[in-house]
C-alpha cells in the first residue's frame, strides 16, 4: 500500500520521538506476514517522560480548566478531521488488522462519533445540588482526575482508542495512550489530528511499545491517576494487581464468550443473519461476538444446516476488496492459537463447516469460516475465547436449560435473545448474567447506554455519562446557609 509510514515513534509533549534507547519492534501486515514498518519500543523512562508531560499539561493548563464549550469545540473539530479522512482512516486500519474495508469504514465513522457525542455531552452535563432549606447547601464539584493511563487492544484499534480518548478529553483529564503492539499504524493518526483540531501540546501523548514493557511501566507510574484498559481477561488481572499499590481508579472491558438463545418461535431468518453477522463480522475478533448459539430443539437442525451453509458462502479474501466479508487475521501468533483452538474443536464435536485456510489463499492469515455443532458446555470451544470465525452451536430442549447454558461460562459481556414471545423475552433477559443482552437485535449501541461486562468480562462500566464518571473526581461541596450550632467544646468553664 502507498504512503504507509515505515518508522511509528511516540508522539510526547507535542513531539515524536523515539525510545531514549533507540529500542524498536517490528510490525507485520496480516495479508503477507512482512515485516513493513518498526515502531518505536517504549520503556520505563519513555512512559516517564510522556506522563511528566501530561502531568505538565494537566497541572498548568489550560485544559483541564476550560470551559465545557471551549474543550468541546476542539472536539468537535477532532470528530470532523476524522470524518474527513475516514477513506483513509479505514485503509490503514485494513492494511494493519486484516479487518475487510467496509467494516473498518465504519468503525472509522463511529470513531468520529464518539468525539461528537462526548463534546455534546460535557456541555449538557450539570452535577447535583441538595438543600436543607435555611440550614444548609450541599453540592457536587466534579474535578477531573489527573492524568490517565489508556491501554488498547488491536481489534477495531483506532476506534476502540476514540471510545477512551473522547470521554478523557471531555472531561479534562490529560492521557498517555498505549496502543497495541500488533496494530500501532492508526494510532499514530492522533497526533496529527489533535495537533490540527489545537489540542494544547502535552494534553495527548503516546507511547508505543509491548503490553509488558510499556503497557507495565504506565500501569506502574505513580502519575497515572487512573488506567482504563480494554484487552484480555489475564491481562486485565496483571494490571489489578499492579495497580493495588497506588489504588488506582480502573476501568476493565475484557473478554467474552456470549450466546445467542434462539427459541424455536423465533424469526429464524433475522436470527440467522443476525447469529451469522455477530460471530463473523471483525473476523470474529469482537468482544461482544456471539460465539456460543444456542438453538431449540425442534428448529435446530434445520438452523445448523442454513448457519453452515450461509457460513460456507462468505466470501473470504484480500481486506481491502469491498466484497470481502472476512479478512485475515491479525497475527500469526494469533492465527496459530485460533487455528489451535479449530484443531482442539475437532476432538469435542462435529464439524459442519470450515476448518481450515481457504485453498484459494495460500499465505496470510485466511481462516475459512467455521462452524461447529453438537458443543457439549464442557467442550474448550465453548468454554474458551477463541477470538475468531469460530461458532459454535448447542441444542437445548426449555427456557431453564438455555438460561442454564448461557450462564456456564466464566465471562458475562453480551448476550442475544431470539422469541417472539414478548413475556419470555423479558424474563429470559435479566437472567442472562451478561452487562448487555439485545432482544431480537442484533448488536446496535446507543452511545448513552452502558456499556461493560461482568463476571471475568469486566469491571465497571462505561459509556454516556458513566464514562464522565469514570474520568472525574466528585468532591461535596457543604455550606452552612444559617448560624453555625457546633458544639463547644473547650467552652464550658474552669478545665480542672
Ligand atoms: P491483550 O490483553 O493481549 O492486550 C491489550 C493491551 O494490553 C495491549 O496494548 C497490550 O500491549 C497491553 N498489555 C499486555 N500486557 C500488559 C501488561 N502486563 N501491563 C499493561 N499492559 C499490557 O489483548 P488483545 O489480544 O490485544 O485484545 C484481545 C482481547 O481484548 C480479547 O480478550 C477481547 O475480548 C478483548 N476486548 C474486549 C473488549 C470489551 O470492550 N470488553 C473490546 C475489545 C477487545
Amino acid at each position: 500500500m502507498t504512503g504507509v509510514p515505515s518508522h511509528q515513534p511516540h508522539f510526547i509533549d507535542g513531539e515524536p520521538r523515539d525510545s531514549v534507547d533507540g529500542a524498536t519492534f517490528d510490525v507485520l501486515d496480516p495479508v503477507s506476514n512482512r515485516t513493513y514498518a518498526t515502531a518505536a519500543a517504549g520503556q520505563a523512562a519513555d512512559v516517564d517522560a510522556a506522563v511528566t508531560a501530561a502531568r505538565r499539561a494537566f497541572v498548568d493548563g489550560p485544559w483541564p480548566t476550560m470551559v465545557p464549550r471551549a474543550r468541546a469545540r476542539v472536539l468537535n473539530a477532532v470528530a470532523d478531521l476524522v470524518e474527513a479522512r475516514d477513506q483513509r482512516l479505514a485503509e490503514l486500519e485494513t492494511f494493519d488488522t486484516g479487518l475487510p474495508i467496509t467494516q473498518a469504514l465504519g468503525q472509522a465513522q463511529r470513531a468520529a462519533e464518539n468525539f461528537r457525542f462526548f463534546a455534546d455531552l460535557i456541555v449538557a452535563q450539570s452535577d447535583d445540588a441538595y438543600q436543607v432549606p435555611g440550614r444548609q447547601l450541599n453540592y457536587v464539584h466534579r474535578k477531573p482526575a489527573g492524568v490517565a493511563g489508556l491501554i488498547t487492544p488491536w481489534n477495531t484499534p483506532f476506534m476502540l482508542e476514540s471510545w477512551k480518548l473522547a470521554p478523557a478529553l471531555a472531561s479534562g483529564c490529560t492521557v498517555v495512550l498505549k496502543p497495541a503492539e500488533f496494530t500501532p499504524l492508526s494510532a499514530s493518526l492522533w497526533a496529527e489530528i489533535f495537533t490540527e483540531a489545537g489540542l494544547p501540546r502535552g494534553v495527548f501523548n503516546l507511547v508505543n511499545g509491548i503490553g509488558e514493557e510499556a503497557g507495565a511501566a504506565l500501569v506502574a507510574h505513580p502519575g497515572t491517576r487512573l488506567i482504563s484498559f480494554t484487552g484480555e481477561t489475564t491481562t486485565g488481572q496483571t494490571i489489578f494487581r499492579e495497580s493495588a499499590p497506588h489504588l488506582k481508579g480502573l476501568s476493565m472491558e475484557l473478554g467474552g464468550k456470549s450466546p445467542v438463545v434462539v427459541f424455536a418461535d423465533a424469526d429464524l431468518d433475522a436470527a440467522l443473519d443476525s447469529a451469522l453477522f455477530g460471530v463473523f463480522s471483525l473476523n470474529g475478533e469482537r468482544c461482544t461476538a456471539g460465539s456460543r448459539i444456542l438453538v431449540q430443539q425442534g428448529v435446530y437442525d434445520e438452523f445448523v444446516e442454513r448457519f453452515a451453509d450461509r457460513a460456507r458462502a462468505i466470501v473470504v479474501g484480500d481486506p481491502h476488496d469491498p466484497r470481502t466479508e472476512v479478512g485475515a487475521l491479525v497475527h500469526p501468533e494469533h492465527y496459530e492459537r485460533v487455528l489451535g483452538y479449530v484443531e482442539i474443536g475437532k476432538g469435542e464435536a462435529r464439524l459442519v463447516a470450515g476448518g481450515q485456510r481457504p485453498d484459494h489463499l495460500p499465505e496470510g492469515n485466511f481462516l475459512e469460516p467455521t462452524v461447529f455443532a453438537d458443543v457439549p458446555p464442557t467442550a474448550r470451544i465453548f468454554q474458551e475465547e477463541i477470538f475468531g470465525p469460530v461458532a459454535a452451536l448447542t441444542p437445548f430442549d426449555d427456557e431453564a436449560e438455555a438460561i442454564a447454558l448461557a450462564n456456564d461460562v466464566r465471562y458475562g459481556l453480551a448476550g442475544y435473545v431470539w422469541t417472539r414471545d414478548l413475556n419470555r423475552a423479558h424474563r429470559v433477559a435479566p437472567s442472562i448474567e451478561a452487562g448487555m443482552v439485545w432482544l431480537n437485535s442484533h448488536n446496535v449501541r446507543d452511545l448513552r447506554t452502558p456499556f461493560g461486562g461482568v463476571k471475568a468480562s469486566g469491571l465497571g462500566h462505561e459509556g454516556g455519562y458513566r464514562s464522565i464518571d469514570f474520568y472525574t473526581e466528585e468532591q461535596a461541596v457543604h455550606l452552612t446557609l444559617g448560624d453555625v450550632h457546633t458544639p463547644r467544646f473547650g467552652a464550658g468553664g474552669d478545665p480542672r
